[in-house]
């Protein structure tokens, strides 16, 4: 029996990852559902090669202009509408899989919806998990499916884990998790120059292809700050258990130390096609057509501490990690808001964390006790942030 597979997000660039593993592996897995915001293009470019049996629009005047390209092109696909659509594709009892992808707090409704299904979710989209934390992992253990992580560095994670590991569950024998992180495009950059740094500049990162708000996010090193969120949750470890390094040339993806003195690492090319057939098809594993890693060519492999000087959102995700409760949600919305800002260039690059330290001064911390807690939280901190925006303006 062929495994279904429901890409949330299909659009991206872990989207288009996805579906080049799956090409691969015609024999092993299908398509049921693919689902973007409002590229109706790329979507509609999609359908004829994977021919999925659902398409899902948020935006009703992509949907209408998806639905209309389909009909004429006698495909068999049907075009559903809207966020309800997201989590119907997500939790549909054919199911198998689902891979969470879309970017932002907008994937945690039917990534939720896929876990409470008992789905195996594959784990792109960290800002679900950093927002709705424990509810989101109590969710996946009620539904009883697995959750599979796919950011590199909790693939690493997990695959490094002691035999028979699931997420979720705090590994015995572990003293420590190495996160680690490339440091982004301006790690050695002289600190006066950053205020002028453009979107352009920002996303160009030295060893990855991604989104352009993940790009960001790496360049402000926030990426690692919701990773250590997002490992604390995963991996049942306080922040304490955790320590950030940064190793610039990204062949180490992230390493488990164990109390014996033993360090397990995962070693790879900078390409999320290795993480996703590994989630796709754990315990097993397959080919993803990334390459071997060659590690003469690398010729040698540097550590250093982050600074936080340099990087203040890593230190505010770290301050927002020892808060918990609301506190990650409050970070996540301020820094999307901020971000999407930056690239809209109606604020400067530096205005980012200024941004983000503001609403979390104000923030008004709750218990994480029920989703519409979070929710609420979510939307404070948005209405918050967008209202320092013309403060802020460049
Ligand atoms: P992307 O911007 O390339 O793609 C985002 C996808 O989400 C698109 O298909 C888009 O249509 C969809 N989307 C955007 N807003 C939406 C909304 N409001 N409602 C529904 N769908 C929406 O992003 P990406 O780089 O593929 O990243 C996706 C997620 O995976 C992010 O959470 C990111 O942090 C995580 N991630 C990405 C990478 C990477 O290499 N790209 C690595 C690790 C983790
Ligand atoms: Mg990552």
């Amino acid at each position: 029996m062929k495994s279904l597979v429901t890409i949330l997000g299909a659009t991206g660039s872990i989207g288009e990852s996805t579906l080049s593993v799956l090409a691969q592996h015609p024999e092993r897995y299908g398509v049921f559902a693919l689902t973007a915001r409002r590229n109706a293009e790329t979507l509609l470019a999609q359908c004829r090669r994977v021919r999925p049996r659902y398409a899902v629009m948020v935006e009703p005047e992509a949907a209408s202009r998806l639905r209309e390209a389909i009909r004429q092109e006698g495909l068999a696909t049907e075009v559903l509408c809207g966020p309800q659509a997201l989590e119907a594709v997500a939790k549909a009892p054919e199911v198998d899989q689902v891979m969470a992808a879309i970017v932002g707090a907008a994937g945690l409704a039917p990534t939720l919806a896929a876990a409470e299904a008992g789905k195996r979710v594959l784990l792109a989209n960290k800002e679900a998990l950093v927002v709705a934390g424990p509810l989101f992992m109590e969710g996946v253990r009620r539904g009883g499916g697995a959750l599979l992580p796919i950011d590199s560095e909790h693939n690493a994670l997990f695959q490094c884990m002691p035999p028979g590991y699931r997420a979720g569950a705090a590994p015995v024998g572990v003293r420590r998790l190495l996160l680690t992180g490339s440091g982004g495009p301006f790690r050695t950059r002289d600190p006066k120059t950053l205020g002028a740094v453009t979107p352009e500049e920002a996303c160009a990162h030295p060893n990855w292809s991604m989104g352009q708000k993940i790009s960001v996010d790496s360049a402000t090193m926030m990426n690692k700050g919701l990773e250590f969120i997002e490992a604390c949750l995963l991996f049942a470890t306080p922040p304490a258990g955790i320590e950030v390094v940064i190793h610039p040339e990204s062949v180490i993806h992230s390493l488990v130390a164990y109390e014996d003195g033993s360090v397990l690492a995962q070693l790879g090319q900078p390409d999320m096609r290795t993480p996703i057939a590994a989630g796709l098809a754990w315990p097993e594993r397959i080919a993803s057509g990334v390459g071997p890693l060659d590690l003469v060519a690398a010729r040698s492999l540097t550590f250093e501490a982050p600074s936080f000087e340099r990087f203040p959102c890593l230190a505010l995700a770290l301050a927002a990690a020892e808060r918990s409760a609301t506190a990650p949600a409050w970070l996540n919305a301020a820094n999307e808001i901020a971000v999407a800002a930056f690239l809209e260039r109606r604020i400067g690059y530096l205005a980012i964390p200024a941004i983000i330290d503001a609403v979390m001064a104000k923030a008004d911390i709750g218990e994480a006790t029920s989703l519409e807690a979070v929710l609420q939280a979510d939307q404070a901190a948005r209405r918050y942030a967008e209202g320092l925006l013309p403060k802020f303006a460049c």
